[in-house]
């Protein structure tokens, strides 16, 4: 697979507000806007970061994944992205090696990415996310 560079850091927050705080206030990321993928239940707000991003993560819903994650580890660092040049092919690859993935198949992220995650068994404890933009 063609891994192109780190797409983004995802990182979960309580709030998206109080995230603005830091990433904006403090470390003067321009905030780029937010999204929600109903889906995921998640509102997702980026952070650009010379050629990679910062995106927030907060929960829509007390039984989204993110807020699952939180309950368990607390809030911080989620998962890192990968872009990919072919996303069908990098997951084919994965598969082909055995490597446990949480989505067999591509799904739409926000920004319109087909995103996919990798089950963090298979990375040493890291959900590692690809992408493909
Ligand atoms: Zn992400």
């Amino acid at each position: 697979m063609e891994i192109l560079k780190i797409d983004h850091l995802g990182i979960a927050v309580n709030s998206i507000d109080d995230g603005k705080n830091f990433w904006s206030g403090v470390l003067g990321l321009r905030f780029e806007g937010s999204e929600t993928v109903e889906t995921q239940k998640v509102t997702t707000a980026f952070f650009p970061v010379g050629d990679s991003e910062v995106e927030l993560l907060e929960s829509t819903s007390p039984d989204g994944p993110v807020a699952k994650f939180i309950e368990k580890k607390g809030t911080g660092f989620q998962h890192v992205a990968f872009r990919v040049a072919n996303i069908e092919e990098a997951l084919k690859e994965l598969k082909e090696n055995g490597i446990q993935l949480i989505d067999q198949q591509p799904r739409i992220g926000a920004g319109g990415a087909k995103i996919a995650f990798l089950h963090p068994k298979a990375t040493g404890g890291v959900l590692v996310e690809l992408c493909e933009r």
